[in-house]
């Protein structure tokens, strides 16, 4: 690897990976450090823009349909370019986009601004049908989510019917106890994929649903595909969409979102080099960037595109917590980057600095999030306007100070990222 180079990227979650391929497919030689597991491999599938609840709570007070903003033609073809999701349809005259439905392992529908492939969206006609096999696998009890999923408003209000069906969609034994992601990585294989497709089309005859016509979908737990979504390839198999419920924290969307990523990778010739980066100095006018898998690398810029508290990105650490039995040794700020580097930590206006605290924010009081609010720990971040934290430093992602955690969110602060290192190594 080169030790000179004109950016490093620091995360490769959402928000590093539009980075680079920002930076890469403009000709900008970079190198890209990531480690551990980010916000953007934890979650399930469903991608926003702004905070989902707060654009259907704003439609419901309001009494009219959610409305979304379209997401701008670069966020479009980054999207186009990781193959993974699908976004809503954006109306003619660009002013807003269509709302994407989906149904929760929670056991109930949400908007979303897109989602994962493998997912299905309940944007259907009037009264659809939806089957939900019973499937003997811990995260999915189809009657109870059948229920809840019919009990929904939404569902209510366009007489959506989900309807348990009995089913034999696992094929060995011991499918019914391996992990989600195992179970989801079979469906990878080809013929294991037409021999689920037998099955459900097997189900969806008239004689075994019982509702004298096709029903509109078929609703599955998150089993389609570790390395890639196979749903859309298993609704064309059996003529009705089939799809995934969205899932909980640390399932194949993931896994999915981690294979769509080497991928994308790979095209670009950008290497994702599995190392922390631990601290970073300025000298002779460039970044020294420390790392633990060798040499110092050397950069002209650089962004931080290390995530928010769920990833580790920016540590809890007050000085109370090596207090002992008296108080705290000294004064010190109580969040830090997860290396060493010289930004501003903040979140609501307040900054923690040197000096700020000698124990903590009072974390009971200023963590919960309310309605208007997500919480400090939700909001923690470098200080950046857009996403400059300083001269050829930016940051990007969850990892910026009072910015909505969301996934269009970081594509579209880690595209702003590379745009200012273009303008700032002149490039643009
Ligand atoms: C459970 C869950 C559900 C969610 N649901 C939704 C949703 O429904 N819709 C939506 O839009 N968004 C959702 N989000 C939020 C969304 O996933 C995040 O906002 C987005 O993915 C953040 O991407 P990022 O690149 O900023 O950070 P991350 O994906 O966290 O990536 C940061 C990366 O940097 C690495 N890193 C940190 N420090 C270092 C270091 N020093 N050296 C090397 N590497 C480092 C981390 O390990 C990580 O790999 C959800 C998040 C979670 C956790």
């Amino acid at each position: 690897m080169a030790e000179r180079v004109d950016a490093v990227v620091v995360g490769a979650g959402a928000a590093g990976v539009a980075t680079a391929w920002a930076l890469a497919r403009r000709g900008v030689s970079l190198r890209l450090f990531d480690d551990g597991v980010g916000a953007t491999s934890l979650a399930g599938g469903a991608i926003d823009d702004q905070p989902w609840e707060e654009i259907a709570r704003a439609a419901s007070t309001l009494g009219l349909e959610p409305v979304l903003r379209p997401v701008s033609a670069e966020l479009g073809e980054f999207v186009a370019a990781l193959g993974l999701h699908r976004l809503g349809v954006t109306h003619s005259g660009g002013a807003s986009a269509q709302v994407t439905r989906l149904a929760t392992e929670a056991g109930c529908l949400r908007i979303a601004r897109g989602h994962d492939r493998a997912l299905l969206d309940l944007s259907l006609s009037e009264r659809a049908r939806i089957l939900v096999p019973r499937v003997p696998r811990p995260e999915w009890d189809a009657d109870s989510l059948a229920r809840s999923w019919t009990a929904d408003p939404h569902a209510q209000a366009r007489g959506f019917q989900f309807i348990a069906v009995d089913a034999e969609l696992c094929k060995l034994a011991g499918e019914d106890r391996i992990g989600v992601a195992d179970f989801a990585a079979r469906h990878d294989d080809e013929a294991r994929l037409r021999w689920l497709g037998e099955r459900i089309a097997e189900l969806l005859r008239p004689a075994n649903t019982g509702l004298g016509g096709p029903p509109d979908a078929v609703l599955l737990g998150p089993w389609l595909g570790a390395n890639e979504p196979r749903a859309e390839e298993l609704s064309r198999m059996v003529g009705v969409p089939v799809g995934e419920a969205l899932g909980s924290v640390g399932g194949p969307p993931g896994l999915r979102f981690e294979a769509a990523r080497r991928r994308l990778l790979e095209r670009l010739g950008v290497a994702r080099e599995r190392a922390y980066v631990t601290a970073v100095c300025r000298k002779n006018g460039q970044f020294v960037i420390e790392h633990e898998l060798g040499p110092a690398a050397h950069a002209r810029a650089l962004v931080l595109a290390i995530g928010g508290m769920a990833s580790g990105g920016i540590v809890f650490d007050p000085p109370e917590r090596y207090a002992g039995q008296d108080a705290p040794e000294r004064v010190r700020p109580p969040f830090r980057a997860s290396l060493e580097v010289d930004v501003t930590i903040a979140a609501a206006g307040r900054v923690f600095d040197i000096g700020s605290s000698l124990h903590g924010p009072a974390l009971d009081r200023d963590a919960w999030p309310t309605d208007a609010d997500p919480g400090l720990l939700e909001r923690i971040g470098i200080v950046c306007t857009v996403a400059r934290a300083g001269p050829y430093l930016y940051a990007a992602g969850d990892a910026i100070a009072d910015r909505p955690r969301t996934f269009l969110e970081a594509v579209a602060s880690g595209l702003a990222a590379a745009h200012g290192v273009l303008r700032e190594l002149g490039q643009t």
